[in-house]
């Protein structure tokens, strides 16, 4: 199939037969046009872009005669950009027809093309012409665009959880703790229990909503980053655990951490969690003994939190990060399953790795990098 009334020896790509026979083929589309601005080349996949029958059609043809006058608007000074030596990357848009979309947001309408002009160079850099190549990048564009409004949806409805459940939630637990302490001895055993849930469950609730609202704000512009100890990070984590680590007779230990940069809350929240799984996922009848290491790497720092709990199950490394998911384990415990999802997102916003290395029944160690910075 002949497209092109280029010969070989007119030939402005060189190589010119396998240079053709490859444009014959491709689905990008491609056109060189010469500095007049008529098309001197088009190759066949360019037909979907143009409503033609084929590229044949636009061979001869200049680009006022294919596109209308507001399309040349828009396309003439990228040519001529182009022809001063730039090569230009543009996302088009077009209708139906092939008449390119300027200020029309009806997307679903809408065709996308990533197109870039390019100037063809002869070798004492004069421009011989443009090569404009142009990708149909429809459905990609559109799905990015559906993800985008999901998003946004998701985080509407995070926001939502996050701050107008929060309230009800607290009146029930604070309403619920002040009856606890006022019916002392004026409700019988099962009423007592019934309360105590009541006030559990909303206390855990309360705790849920509180991890959401943190997941959520990861990433965000809220947060401040400054130099921070990570050992006064640990004795901050150990404190607020303290009657978690007390009732499990646990020991913890630790090698002398960094100095990292670092968001301070979400630090903490990286340590609690960490280190109240490490006691929360102990052995029927073993105390928990948990061991913080630390390593200094030439662009990071890594940490492992080592304890001799229950283990991890090779296929369940992974999944454990995932939002919600909780295992299944033969020991009764409470949860949400956002703690490590939790871990996995701060690490990663800090730039940094997680994972766990485990044996059942022996005890895991989970490690995270963080990347080390200098400091002054
Ligand atoms: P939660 O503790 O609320 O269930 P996490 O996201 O913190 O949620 O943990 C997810 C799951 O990973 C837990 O349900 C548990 O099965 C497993 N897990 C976490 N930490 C440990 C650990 N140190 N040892 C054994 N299993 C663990």
């Amino acid at each position: 199939m002949v497209q092109s009334k280029l010969s070989v020896k007119n030939d402005p790509f060189n190589n010119w037969k396998l240079l053709e026979a490859l444009m014959n083929v491709v689905p990008i589309g491609m056109t060189y046009i010469s500095p007049s601005l008529r098309v001197e080349y088009a190759n066949p996949a360019i037909k979907q872009y143009h409503g033609f029958n084929s590229g044949l059609e636009l061979i001869g043809k200049t680009l006022d005669q294919i596109f209308p006058p507001h399309a040349m608007d828009f396309i003439l000074p990228i040519f001529n950009a182009t022809l001063n030596g730039e090569t230009v990357s543009f996302l088009g848009r077009a209708d139906e027809k092939g008449g390119l979309v300027l200020n029309d947001d009806n997307f679903a309408k809408t065709y996308y093309f990533q197109t870039t002009y390019i100037p063809h160079l002869a070798e004492d850099d004069q421009v011989l012409g443009v090569i404009i190549i142009i990708e149909e990048i429809t459905s990609l564009k559109r799905a990015e665009l559906e993800l985008t409004e999901q998003n946004a949806y998701l985080e509407r409805f995070a926001h939502m959880l996050a701050h107008d459940l929060k309230e009800p939630v607290r009146t029930v637990k604070t309403y619920g703790d002040i009856l606890s302490s006022k019916l002392v001895g004026r409700i019988n055993q099962q009423e007592t229990r019934f309360l105590n849930y009541m006030v559990d469950s909303s206390q855990r609730l309360y705790s849920f909503i509180e991890g959401l609202r943190t997941f959520n704000a990861i990433g965000s512009d809220e947060l401040t980053y400054g130099e921070i100890n990570l050992n006064t990070i640990l004795e901050g984590a150990k404190e607020d655990l303290r009657l978690h680590i007390q009732e499990n007779y646990a020991k913890i230990d630790a090698e002398a951490l960094p100095i990292v940069r670092a968001n301070s809350v979400l630090m903490h929240q990286l340590f609690q969690n960490l280190l109240s799984n490490a006691i929360k996922y102990s052995r029927e009848e073993v105390a928990p003994q948990v061991h913080f290491s630390f390593e200094e790497q030439e662009t990071y720092y890594l940490i492992g939190i080592k304890d001799n709990g229950i283990g991890i199950r090779e296929e369940d490394k992974e999944v454990i990060f995932n939002l919600f998911s909780r295992l299944k384990t033969n020991k009764e415990t409470t949860g949400t399953g956002l703690g490590l999802s939790l871990c996995k997102k701060i690490v990663e916003s800090h730039k940094g790795k997680i994972w766990v290395e485990s044996e059942v029944g022996k005890g895991s160690t989970f490690y995270f990098t963080l990347p080390k910075y200098t400091v002054n």
